[in-house]
């Protein structure tokens, strides 16, 4: 039988399109092996959201091709659609696929039925098409937490139709496509039927779900009607921009026991001339507003913000207003990226260059501002009792043998080892601090 390992680089939406490769490699009767053995095939799933993104790319192609030179080697993703001419320049990369060409990749494998028979090409063979308009075919997908079967990410929306000056994704998936709301459903049921305790609803820009049919655009919040009414424990959206969190979402997220009390929020910048450069949708007063209404209405809840340092023309004054404006939010963790230059895009263009040490030092800097917000947030929780969907196990350095899991408003708990636990929710009482990192929890039921 021959064999093919995947391995997946970014956003939880790739990890939703591996996924999906690797079940469509499983039904060919191929046999899954783990990224890192041998295998006759490997497959990669790029990210190209930062400079360091595409240099990890490169680096695993060619560490993957030292240690097995004769795999054949197909690259997709942002970057095999952004920079084919680059991933063709390594030597031993067999196939190259664009976006639209990912869920679509048997099709470009000669004789798929019988994959015995993939040798490798002379040349690197591309098959990047130009991403996607409105009427593109969007092709569903889901997938499992990297190794538990507790967790799976579903994906709804592809594309984006907003023009952050400093971002690439549009250029790699193409304009906003939803899918069907039929075929969110009928993919959330075979996610249920496989054993997983929580959805997470992804996507490129997931808020801006939209779906005619019939006369009427179901959005995101039709979704979460309809996803509230399946014997599901838990769902989660993965993230949403700001002026897509409407109040109808935020009442929904307030009633329901499934949708889960957390918000991944992406502010980027709290400088008022930088979030204008960065051409987003929204303004500090909104975000700010938006945020005290969401912890009015719904005390508990998790809010996670995205946030970007060392955009061009980032002075000091412009970075400590950021730093100023999420120290004065209720929040319980940041996201902190450091700006990379993409090609073709405006920001690049832009002067105010800020360098790499000082891009560092404001990624520290804003890291340290998380763990303080992380503490006090999963603080308030001490002592109270809180239903945890336990996952993996995990082992620290002393070798003591965890289960970790997650809490509805996203506070990570620890607990000493019992297998009984796995893929289950049980209420259990917080009741340490372990670090900054994480919640350790000894089982009160
Ligand atoms: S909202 Fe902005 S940052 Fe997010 S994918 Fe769209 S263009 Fe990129």
């Amino acid at each position: 039988m021959k064999s093919v390992a995947l391995h997946t680089l970014g956003c939880k939406l790739n990890y939703s399109e591996t996924s999906t490769l690797a079940k469509q490699f499983e039904d060919k009767g191929m046999k899954l092996s783990n990224y890192g053995e041998k295998s006759d095939i490997f497959v990669l799933n790029t990210c190209s959201v930062t400079d360091n993104a595409d240099k990890e790319c490169r680096q695993i192609i060619r560490s993957v091709l030292r240690n097995n030179p004769e795999t054949y080697v197909i690259v997709t993703g942002c970057y095999a659609q952004l920079q084919p001419g680059e991933i063709a320049g390594i030597e031993g990369v067999d196939l190259i696929l664009g976006s639209k060409e990912k869920l679509r990749l048997f099709e470009y494998l000669e004789d798929v039925e019988s994959p015995s028979c993939i040798f490798k090409e002379p040349e690197s063979k591309i098959f990047v098409s130009e991403v996607g308009g409105k009427d593109d075919e969007i092709k569903g997908a889901f997938s499992a937490d990297i190794d538990s079967r507790t967790r799976a990410f579903l994906k709804i929306q592809d594309g984006c139709d907003y023009g952050c000056s400093f971002c690439t994704i549009p250029m790699a998936r193409g304009v906003s496509r939803s899918l069907p709301l039929n075929e969110v459903v009928d993919n959330a049921k075979k996610i249920i039927d496989s054993g997983y305790k929580e959805i997470i609803l992804t996507g490129v820009n997931t808020g801006d779900y939209r779906y005619i049919a019939e006369g009427k655009t179901n959005k995101l919040i039709d979704v979460l009607l309809e996803l509230e009414k399946l014997e599901i424990e838990r769902v989660r959206i993965s993230s949403i921009e700001p002026n897509l969190l409407t109040d109808e979402v935020i009442s929904l997220v307030k009633s329901s026991d499934k949708i889960c009390n957390h918000f991944h929020i992406p502010l980027q910048s709290g400088d008022a001339d930088i979030l204008k450069l960065m051409r987003r949708r929204y303004n500090l007063g909104f975000f700010r507003e938006l945020i005290e209404k969401v912890i009015v209405e719904i005390p508990d809840v998790g809010v996670g913000i995205d946030v970007i340092i060392g955009f061009p023309g980032e002075t000091d004054e412009n970075f400590k207003n950021t730093y100023d404006f999420l120290n004065s939010l209720q929040i319980s963790y940041l996201h902190v990226f450091s700006y990379s230059e993409r090609k073709n895009t405006l920001a690049v263009t832009m002067s105010g260059k800020v360098d790499i040490a000082k891009r560092k030092q404001r990624s520290e800097t804003l890291r340290n501002l998380s763990a303080k917000k992380k503490y006090d947030f999963y603080s308030r929780f001490i002592g109270t009792k809180q239903k945890v969907l336990f996952e993996n196990r995990v082992m620290n350095s002393g070798g003591t043998d965890y289960i970790e899991g997650w809490t509805n408003n996203y506070v990570r708990v620890r607990i000493n080892n019992d297998v009984s636990l796995q893929n289950g929710i049980s209420e259990v009482v917080l009741n340490n601090l372990n670090g900054i990192k994480s919640v350790e929890s000894l089982i009160s039921k």
